[in-house]
């Protein structure tokens, strides 16, 4: 299995506080909106079948839900999974679901399933990327939109998402990400490519710590989404 059984652990003890927007995931839920709202000037959900690969306590599923998309969120923690139907049950979220089960698996289920794919902060969590979005590939109709978001792998980078994140700013754990695993653009292009898609789109994500705030830049030194579509 394509899974790293530290990291889910890693997941699954912190998914209780995943709705906290104070806790370890004030990051997901400030990123969150910019995210969406640059998918969707690619795609817009509404009406959308739509996959989110890694989906955690659901942040990027149930918002994707509430714009209109029909959503299945995939992740291989059963704990962050629970988390995620349970604030889906409280806050009546239309059309979501939730399913632990690995991508690989769900491609071999069937292909050309939905109509757009997220898979956000995971591909950076994972032994084998590439697998993860070869399997993604395999998943999306012809004509659909794949986007991935992850770390860059460079001196800026470790700077800025492990010592200053972690280590300074205390705004995710220690141990929350290796650098060794971090993607360079190039690398997920090159998958993306090998994969049969089209590279589309690619956009920065900067933080200010002292506004503490997030906002989409040309910048992807750090964090960083990448669009593309399978085609048609
Ligand atoms: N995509 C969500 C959560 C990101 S946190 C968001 O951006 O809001 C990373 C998530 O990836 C965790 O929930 C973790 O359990 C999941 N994960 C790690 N390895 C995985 C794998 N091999 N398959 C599916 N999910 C995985």
């Amino acid at each position: 299995m394509n899974a790293d059984p530290q990291e889910i652990a890693k997941f699954s003890e912190l998914a209780h506080r995943w709705w906290d927007p104070e806790s370890e995931f004030r990051p997901l839920h400030q990123i969150n909106p910019l995210r969406l709202d640059w998918i969707e000037t690619h795609q817009r959900v509404a009406g959308k079948r739509v996959l989110d690969v890694g989906c955690g306590g659901g942040i990027l599923s149930d918002a994707m839900a509430r714009r209109g998309a029909h959503v299945l969120g995939i992740d291989l923690s059963s704990k962050a999974l629970k988390v995620a139907q349970l604030h889906a049950m409280e806050a009546a979220t239309p059309s979501v679901e939730f399913r632990e089960v690995a991508v690989e698996a769900l491609a071999q289920e069937g292909s050309a399933q939905f109509d757009m794919i997220t898979c956000m902060e995971m591909l950076e969590h994972v032994p084998d990327p590439s697998s993860i979005v070869g399997a993604c590939a395999t998943l999306v109709k012809p004509g659909g939109w794949l986007f991935f978001s992850t770390l860059n792998r460079n001196a800026k980078s470790f700077l800025f998402a492990i010592i200053g994140a972690e280590h300074v700013l205390k705004l995710l754990p220690k141990g929350t990400h290796e650098y060794a695993k971090f993607i360079r653009p190039s690398e997920l292009a090159q998958w993306c490519r090998s994969s049969g898609l089209e590279l589309t789109d690619t956009r920065g994500m900067e933080y200010n710590p002292i506004t503490r705030r997030y906002w989409l830049s040309g910048d992807t030194s750090v964090n960083y989404m990448i669009a593309c579509r399978k085609p048609a």
